[in-house]
C-alpha cells in the first residue's frame, strides 16, 4: 500500500481503511492507498499549521533551494513515477513523461520567483504626522490543494509551486483514482529537505476528505481544480469562512478555423488540442467552428488525422504512423461520452468518425476518438463539457457567426482561432468570452502566462507570476512619527 505523507512521515489512515487504485486499461488493481477520514485531515492540517511560522520565516532563497533539492529527486525517479501515472491514469508513456517534465518546469518557475517578490513604498499625507507606507507580501498560512485525475502532477505543481515558494504550507488531496504518482512525488519532495509538515498529502473520497479539508477552520486558502459542480460545493463550505479561494473548473473551448488558415497546421493543432490525454483536458478544443468555404477540405484532412489514433495500453508504443491514445479514465466517464454522442445522434447529428468501443477491447475503458457533424447547438455534446475524445464540428458563414456560436456556452476557459487576418485576430482576442485565446497555436497552458476561466469555468488564476499574488496577503504598514 502507498502511504499518505503527514508531518514528513509515511502514514496509513487512522482507521486503517484502504481503497484500491484501478488501472483503466486492464481494470486490475494497481495498488491501494489509505482511505482517510476527517481525523486524518485534522492531523495533516495540524502538521501544516505547526510548520507554517518556521517556513514563512525561512529566507526565500533557502526555501527555493529546498524545493529544488526535492525536484532533483523527482527527476531522478522520473521513470518510476511515469510508470505509476500510466497505470493509474491510463495516459500513454510519452504523455506521462511530458507531464512530469511540465510539473518540474512549473514548480521551478516559482522557486525562481521566491526571492523576487516585491512590495511597495508610498509617501503618505502628513495630516496625522509625517509617515510613509509600505505594502509587504505576507504568506497566508495553511493552503489546501485539491486536484483532479486528468493531470494529477501538473495541476498539483501549479498549486504547491507558488504556495511553498511564497512561504505557505500545504495539504494536497489528489483524486481518489490517481493518488499514486502524487504520493511518490510528495514523498520525494519531503526527502529533498522540506521541513516536516510543510508539504503533506492525504488520500480519500473527495466528498469526505476534500470537503473536510476545504471546510477546516485552520485552512486559510483553498486551490481547487475540478468540475464546476464540485467548485460550487467548495464555495459553499469554504466561502462562508472567508477563505482565499481559486477555482479552476470545467471548460468547453471553441476553436475557429477561418478561410485563410494553414489547414494542415490547424488540423494538427485541433487534433492534439482535442485528443491529448484522450480528450480529458480542461483546456481542450471541445467545439470546432470551420468557415464554410474551407469546410470540406478541412474535414478531409481532419478525418485522415483522427484515423491515426490507436487506443491501447499506455505502456505499449504504437507503431508509426499510428499514435497511441490510452483508455478513458473510468467506466462512468466513458458512459458519459457515449450518452452525449447518443443524445446528439438522436437529434440529427452524424458520426463522421469513431463513436464506438474498438473491436476486441472488452477489458479496459477504451473508446475510438470520435468526430460528429450537425449536432444541434443545444444538444448535450455542445452544452455540456465533453470530457473525453468527442469533437463536434460546425460549419459557419464567417467570423461573426463563429464568435456568436463560440460564446454560446456557460463555460469560458480557453478558445482558439486559426487565421492570419489581423482584424479577425483582434476581434477574437476582444470578443471571445474566455480566459485565454490562442492564435495559430494549440490549447496549451504555459507556465509563463496566467491561466483560468470566466463564467462557469472558475475564478482566479494559476500559472504566471500572477499566481504568486494568490498566495500572499498584501499587508499595509504605516511608519509614523518621523519628524
Ligand atoms: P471533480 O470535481 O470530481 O474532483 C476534483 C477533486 O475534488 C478530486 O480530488 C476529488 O476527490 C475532489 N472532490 C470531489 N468532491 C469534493 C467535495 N465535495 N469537496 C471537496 N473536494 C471534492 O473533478 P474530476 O472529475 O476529478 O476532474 C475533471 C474536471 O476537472 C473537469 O470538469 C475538468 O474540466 C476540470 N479541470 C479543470 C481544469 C482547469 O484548470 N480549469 C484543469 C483540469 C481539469
Amino acid at each position: 500500500m502507498a502511504m499518505q505523507v503527514i508531518n514528513g512521515e509515511a502514514v496509513p489512515a487512522k482507521s486503517g481503511a484502504q481503497m484500491p487504485v484501478i488501472n483503466p486499461a486492464t481494470e486490475e488493481v494497481v495498488d491501494s492507498v489509505p482511505k482517510a477520514g476527517p481525523e486524518d485531515v485534522d492531523a495533516a492540517v495540524a502538521a501544516a499549521r505547526k510548520a507554517f511560522p518556521g517556513w514563512a520565516k525561512t529566507d526565500a532563497e533557502e526555501r527555493a533551494h529546498k524545493i529544488r533539492e526535492g525536484l532533483a529527486k523527482v527527476r531522478g525517479a522520473v521513470q518510476e513515477i511515469a510508470d505509476l501515472l500510466v497505470r493509474e491514469q491510463g495516459k500513454p508513456m510519452h504523455e506521462a513523461l511530458g507531464e512530469i517534465n511540465h510539473f518540474g518546469h512549473g514548480v521551478e518557475f516559482y522557486t525562481e520567483l521566491a526571492s523576487k517578490m516585491r512590495g511597495a513604498y508610498t509617501a503618505l499625507p502628513s495630516a496625522l504626522g509625517k509617515a510613509y507606507g509600505m505594502v509587504i507580501p505576507r504568506p497566508i498560512g495553511v493552503c489546501a490543494a485539491i486536484v483532479p485525475w486528468n493531470f494529477p502532477l501538473t495541476l498539483m505543481g501549479t498549486k504547491i509551486g507558488p504556495a511553498l515558494s511564497a512561504g505557505n504550507t500545504v495539504v494536497v488531496k489528489p483524486a481518489s483514482t490517481t493518488p499514486l504518482a502524487t504520493l511518490r512525488v510528495i514523498a520525494l519532495l519531503n526527502e529533498g529537505g522540506l521541513p516536516p509538515g510543510v508539504l503533506n498529502a492525504i488520500t480519500g473520497p473527495g466528498r469526505v476528505v476534500g470537503e473536510a479539508l476545504a471546510a477546516h477552520p485552520d485552512v486559510r486558502r483553498v486551490a481547487f481544480t475540478g468540475e464546476s459542480g464540485t467548485g460550487r460545493r467548495i464555495m459553499e463550505v469554504a466561502g462562508p469562512q472567508f477563505k482565499r479561494i481559486t477555482l479552476e473548473l470545467g471548460g468547453s473551448d471553441p476553436a475557429i478555423v477561418c478561410s485563410d488558415a494553414d489547414l494542415d497546421k490547424a488540423v494538427r493543432g485541433v487534433l492534439i488540442g482535442r485528443f491529448w490525454n484522450m480528450g480529458q483536458a480542461c483546456l481542450a478544443c471541445k467545439r470546432l467552428y470551420v468557415f464554410e468555404d474551407v469546410y470540406d477540405k478541412f474535414m478531409e484532412k481532419l478525418l485522415t488525422g483522427v484515423a491515426r489514433y490507436e487506443p491501447g495500453e499506455g505502456w505499449v508504443k504504437a507503431e508509426r504512423p499510428k499514435i497511441r491514445v490510452g483508455p478513458i479514465h473510468s467506466a462512468g466517464q466513458r458512459q458519459e461520452i457515449i450518452d452525449q454522442i447518443q443524445d446528439a445522434v438522436g437529434r440529427g447529428a452524424r458520426i463522421a468518425y469513431g463513436g464506438r468501443v474498438p473491436e476486441g477491447r472488452n477489458r479496459g475503458f477504451f473508446f475510438t476518438p470520435t468526430v460528429i457533424e450537425g449536432a444541434p447547438h443545444d444538444s448535450r455534446a455542445v452544452k455540456e463539457e465533453t470530457f473525453g475524445p468527442l469533437l463536434p464540428v460546425f460549419k459557419v458563414k464567417g467570423i461573426d457567426d463563429a464568435i456568436a456560436m463560440a460564446n454560446d456556452s456557460i463555460y469560458g476557459l480557453g478558445s482558439s482561432i486559426w487565421t492570419y487576418n489581423v482584424r479577425w485576430i483582434y476581434k477574437a482576442a476582444q470578443e471571445l468570452e474566455a480566459g485565454m485565446t490562442w492564435v495559430n497555436q494549440i490549447h496549451y497552458g504555459y507556465d509563463e502566462l496566467p491561466f483560468g476561466g470566466v463564467k462557469a469555468s472558475g475564478i482566479g488564476r494559476e500559472h504566471g507570476p500572477e499566481a504568486m499574488d494568490y498566495y500572499v496577503e498584501p499587508k499595509s504598514v504605516v511608519v509614523g512619527d518621523l519628524e
